[in-house]
């Protein structure tokens, strides 16, 4: 059979992207390598109930169950400060459900979906899969870091999540540790699913992931591991061209994660659905500039926010231990208080600047940083 459109990657781009062909009446299909939709799990799963709203997914009742209440922040030396981050409404979900639910909507739509098919190549016609090859009019590439990892390496960073028990996990208690030595140019973390049980995650310039997170949990000790993950992470923004010919490119594959977090849950399901949105019209108008849009679109919601958290990034780079140790030292329980009460977990730069643009700590990574930290200000 031929289809309207193929997409590789059954993942929440993918998905969405085919939900919103379909919904206009399209053949669409969607090829997954992995044999089940949502498995591997290869995320923490944080989202903003207000995104998965604007991605067209009814959070189900229990998810509201796992709200993040609460983000303690580390600095090398041990010190923290905590941000109540109840007004965001940022919940920990399950990723394999999250897929499933929007698998399904995609098929009730009337996509169609084929798990144990992987993508080849491009042809004249289509593209070859493992079975065979599939003619179709455009073909949408949502393979996720799996497909920009070979253009550019140098924005990926290796990473590894284990699910754990274990009784030092609280529920409703992000916590984020800074360590320039231990994961350079990231972060480790520990998000609860409930009482006792969560995702543990280190990731890091040039780390050996595995031996990081062993050495992680070694330091916090008595936990049972439920599954292991390894998973290279994209910090470096978005690719230059969304659109290549009849190609389409969504979600992670198009760098569409955030630069400070690799968070891409919304942003990269955004990706999906506006990506949907142009395909559908452009099936009906055989029009290129209404395949355009898509990127159009996407950049006038997450484009200036990307710019300012990738060169938020490059500060938090050049900050080395001692930098970040100060840096902690100078957040006034105010800074705290007012970014608990406004920070926007979808667009989050606000916060950052709030964080480095302290008179005092504006003092502290003065030299190292002053003209660079002056243009993020401005
Ligand atoms: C450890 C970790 C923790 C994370 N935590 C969070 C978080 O807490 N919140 C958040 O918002 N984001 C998080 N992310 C990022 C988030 O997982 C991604 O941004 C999101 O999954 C991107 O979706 P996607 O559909 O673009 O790609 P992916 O989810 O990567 O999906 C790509 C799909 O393509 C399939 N595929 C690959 N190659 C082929 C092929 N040749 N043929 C067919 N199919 C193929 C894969 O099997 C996969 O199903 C995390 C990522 C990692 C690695």
């Amino acid at each position: 059979m031929d289809f309207d459109v193929v997409i590789a990657g059954g993942s929440v781009a993918g998905l969405i992207c085919a939900r919103e062909i379909a919904r206009n009446k399209n053949r669409v299909l969607v090829i997954e390598e992995d044999y089940e939709i949502g498995t591997p799990e290869h995320c923490g799963g944080l989202v903003s109930t207000r995104g998965l709203e604007e991605l067209g997914v009814i959070p189900f009742r229990k998810t509201l169950e796992h709200l993040i209440e609460s983000a303690e922040i580390f600095a090398p030396n041990g010190n923290s400060f905590s941000i109540n981050s109840k007004k965001q409404k940022v919940v920990e979900i399950s990723r394999r459900e999250l897929d499933k639910q929007i698998a399904h909507q995609a098929q009730k739509n009337g996509a169609t979906i084929k798990v144990k098919t992987s993508f080849q190549e491009l042809t004249d016609k289509g593209i070859k899969t493992n079975e065979g090859e599939i003619k179709c009019k455009i073909f949408v590439d949502a393979r996720g870091v799996s497909s920009i990892i070979h253009k550019d390496r140098t924005g990926i960073l290796p990473s590894a999540q284990y699910e754990i028990y274990a009784d030092w996990i609280k529920k409703g208690k992000v916590k984020v540790f800074f360590d320039k030595k231990k994961y350079p140019g990231f972060f480790a973390w520990i998000i609860p699913s409930e009482e006792g049980k969560g995702k543990v995650g280190v990731a890091g310039k040039g780390i050996n992931a595995a031996e990081t997170i062993e050495k992680f949990l070694g330091e916090r000790k008595n936990y049972s591991i439920i599954r292991k993950i390894f998973a290279p992470i994209w910090i470096k923004g978005p690719i230059k061209k969304f659109v290549d010919g009849k190609m389409v490119i969504v979600g992670d594959a198009a760098g569409q994660a955030k630069p400070t977090t690799a968070g891409g849950i919304f942003s990269s399901g955004m990706g999906g659905l506006f990506a949907g949105q142009a395909i559908s019209k452009f099936l009906k108008s055989n029009n290129t500039s209404d395949l355009d849009e898509y990127q159009k679109k996407w950049t006038a919601k997450f484009g200036k926010e990307f710019e300012t958290q990738s060169f938020a990034r490059k500060i938090l780079e050049r900050l080395d231990n001692d930098t970040i140790n100060k840096l902690f030292e100078s957040i006034t329980p105010e800074i705290v208080k007012e970014i608990s009460e406004k920070d926007d977990f979808d667009f989050h730069t606000r916060s950052i600047v709030k964080l480095l643009g302290m008179k005092t700590s504006a003092k502290t990574a003065g030299v190292l940083i002053s003209g660079e930290l002056k243009k993020l200000l401005s």
